[in-house]
């Protein structure tokens, strides 16, 4: 079951399934191609359940290396080279994301001969822009360190992985993807008159919750809406537990 979805005039948006800690998966496409942002546990089920065309994949692009975004490319890559994909595949995923390397070299190592599409994967910085199936991507810098609870029941800060969040135009509609991310990040700049906005609102609400998780681990719903006003329509996704 798709979780939202999104039609434009020249763009569409399908989240296939956003949940902090499990999985996010986003599909983008365009009339010709698609791209899969971020590739959590259940991708391959999500898109096949979904009947996704694969065939109009260009690309997978990540946010960032946490588990929850990254997990299941290893499958996703398996089911292409089984079905016998043959057109190149581009892997985009932010400098220094380990995970993405890791993985894509352990696929590539043990089955280099046997599949059939070349994958060609890049890292980007901030700022940068590319291109896929004819969309224009530009990325922009986000802040998302990871955290666990503590012995005490605090968060402890885990680090802070490098994540990336995407604007992504097609004749002049444009979607912006936050990823996960604390307002420290360029997140005004990415979402300042999108279309569409398709921000992450993990936590409930910004007033329990100490400012320095606000600003470098996720964003909250309160803040979330006020800034998805910035965009001409905004979608909040990877929404936490809430208290019914
Ligand atoms: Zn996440």
């Amino acid at each position: 079951m798709i979780m939202k979805k999104w039609q434009g005039k020249n763009l569409s948006a399908k989240i296939l399934f956003s949940s902090p800690g499990v999985a996010q998966q986003i599909w983008i496409e365009n009339r010709t191609g698609a791209i899969l942002f971020d590739t959590g546990d259940g991708t391959l089920r999500d898109l096949l359940t979904n009947r996704l065309d694969l065939r109009k994949l260009k690309g997978i692009v990540f946010t960032h290396g946490h588990f929850d975004h990254i997990g299941w490319l290893y499958s996703l890559l398996g089911y292409l080279r089984m079905i016998r994909r043959t057109e190149e595949l581009l892997i985009i995923f932010p400098k220094g994301c380990n995970e993405a390397k890791l993985l894509l070299k352990t696929f590539v190592n043990h089955y280099r001969k046997s599949t059939p599409f070349r994958i060609t994967a890049k890292e980007i910085s901030p700022n940068e822009t590319f291109q896929i199936g004819g969309m224009i991507i530009k990325s922009y810098k986000m802040v998302h360190c990871g955290s666990v609870k503590g012995p005490d029941g605090k968060e402890m800060i885990l680090g802070e992985p490098p994540a990336l969040g995407y604007r992504i135009s097609y004749k002049n509609e444009t979607i912006a993807i936050s990823g996960d991310t604390g307002t420290d990040g360029d997140l005004k700049s990415l979402i300042k008159d999108a279309d569409l906005a398709i921000i992450e609102a993990t936590l409930a609400h910004s007033k329990k919750v100490p400012q320095e998780a606000i600003k470098r681990i996720h964003l909250a719903e309160d803040i979330s809406r006020e800034i998805g006003k910035m965009a001409k329509q905004y979608i909040l996704i990877h929404k936490g537990k809430r208290k019914k």
